[in-house]
């Protein structure tokens, strides 16, 4: 496996640092501790990362995007990742991201003019609503409880959902639905696109929530009832909505953990350069070896993700699934980078909760990574069930006490 980054992949993070370090993070600076990013200063900075050709990398060039291969766009994830606002600026933003990547795998010619080119203009932004409350579709995405039925030529959806981000300010909406009640639970579900405003379509509330940080990302409860949407909003095959929502989340978990291992990284070179300026006990708080040793571990942990994100990707650039490699690193940097921005809180002392510094905002924002794209025991299961597949009764040995009498 080549850990190694090709020089187009070099070339590229290396420009996207430059990018958040000269122009990102002074207006991150100038908004910590206040209200949500506005509009405008979200445009500003899209334009300027277009003009250094930055933007949407992960896109086909047709689509306006810069057509860079998968494997070479997750150091640009990385460096997006080192602050709240450059996947907003950069167009590597969750959910969008997904999204956009959904419609260029799934979607028609047209669904692709209409929905997925403005996205990646930024003209447009869109939600993902799978997550039901109750007993509908969450960790267990086999529950989906939502329904769209056939009439005429059109799609009639009812159901409850929530979590669904960006829900309160999204153009359109990629639903999950059960299309057919008949089918295996991961066969009969179905992908549609519902815009914004469609009648029936009603956003209840954004759920408050840990983590309102500069972004102010919103999480909304929605209930369609009786949304009716032309058949041609059918995002690929009838039926087949989990088997392409798979397709999107492979390479979606790993860009969030390439965005996560970012954010982690700053957090810790905040650290770095705080305990080597602040001094207690006869000298700098980074000499002291209780603090040394926490920050090599945090280091080794994130270097550990980094391989096995390198690795994963290899694997579906190559065609493959990759299905037990990505849960093992979505449940193991979900991990490691919370501990690592936990770590860097720490060796801050007050000024690692205060908002003056990035690490707070991170800190609450991190926690949702053990949860979001599947939570950690879902992986692990994933990962346990194919760590059982082939048991052999003879590895045992001849132990006695396991046996016939
Ligand atoms: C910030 C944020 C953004 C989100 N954005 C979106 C979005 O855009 N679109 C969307 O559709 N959803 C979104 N979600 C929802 C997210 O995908 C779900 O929260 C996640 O899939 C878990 O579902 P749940 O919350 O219903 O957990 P539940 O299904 O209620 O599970 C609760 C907990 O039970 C435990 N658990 C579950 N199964 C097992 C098991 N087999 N073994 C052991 N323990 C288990 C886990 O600890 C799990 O966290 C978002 C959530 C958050 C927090």
């Amino acid at each position: 496996m080549e850990y190694q980054d090709s020089e187009r992949a070099t070339e590229l993070a290396e420009r996207a640092r430059e990018f958040v370090d000269e122009v990102v993070i002074p207006r991150e600076r100038e908004l910590e501790g206040g209200t949500k990013v506005p509009d405008d200063v979200v445009a500003d900075l899209r334009e300027k990362a277009q003009s250094r050709n930055l933007y949407a990398p992960q896109i086909a060039e047709e689509h306006g995007g810069m057509g860079v291969d998968f494997r070479d766009v997750l150091p640009f994830f990385e460096e997006a990742g080192r602050s709240l606002l450059a996947p907003l600026a950069m167009r590597v933003d969750a959910p969008d991201q997904g999204n956009m990547h959904t419609l260029e795998l799934a979607g028609t010619e047209s669904q692709r003019e209409r929905w997925l080119e403005p996205l990646v203009r930024g003209e447009l932004t869109s939600a993902f609503s799978m997550t039901e409350p109750r007993q509908g579709g969450g960790a267990d995405p086999k529950m989906i409880k939502t329904t769209a039925e056939k009439d005429g030529d059109e799609w009639v959806i009812d159901g409850h959902k929530w979590w669904t981000t960006n829900g309160g300010e999204a153009d359109f909406f990629i639903t999950l639905a059960r299309t057919n009640q008949d089918a295996h639970p991961y066969g009969g579900c179905s992908l549609i696109i519902v815009p914004e405003g469609t009648p029936g379509l009603k956003i209840k509330r954004d759920i408050p929530h840990l983590g309102d940080d500069i972004t102010s990302t919103v999480h909304s409860e929605i209930r369609f009832d009786g949304v009716r949407v032309p058949e041609e909003n059918l995002l690929g095959a009838e039926d087949e909505g989990f088997t392409i929502a798979q397709k999107r989340l492979g390479p979606a978990r790993l860009t969030h953990c390439m965005r996560y291992s970012g954010m982690a990284d700053r957090a810790l070179n905040v650290a770095k350069a705080y305990t080597s300026e602040r001094e207690g006990f006869g000298g700098p708080i980074a000499d002291k070896q209780g603090v040394r040793f926490e920050i090599a571990e945090a280091e080794t942990n994130l270097h550990a993700a980094r391989a096995m994100v390198r690795h994963a990707a290899d694997e579906i650039s190559r065609g493959n699934e990759a299905r037990i490699e990505v849960s093992m690193c979505k449940y193991f940097t979900a991990n490691v980078v919370e501990e690592a921005i936990n770590t860097a809180l720490q060796f801050c002392g007050a000024s690692g909760l205060g908002k003056d510094l990035p690490i707070a905002d991170f800190y609450e924002n991190v926690r949702q990574f053990r949860i979001v794209d599947g939570p950690d025991e879902v992986h692990k299961r994933v990962i346990a069930r194919n760590a059982y597949e082939d048991v052999d009764p003879e590895e045992l040995g001849p132990l006695p006490t396991f046996g016939e009498d």
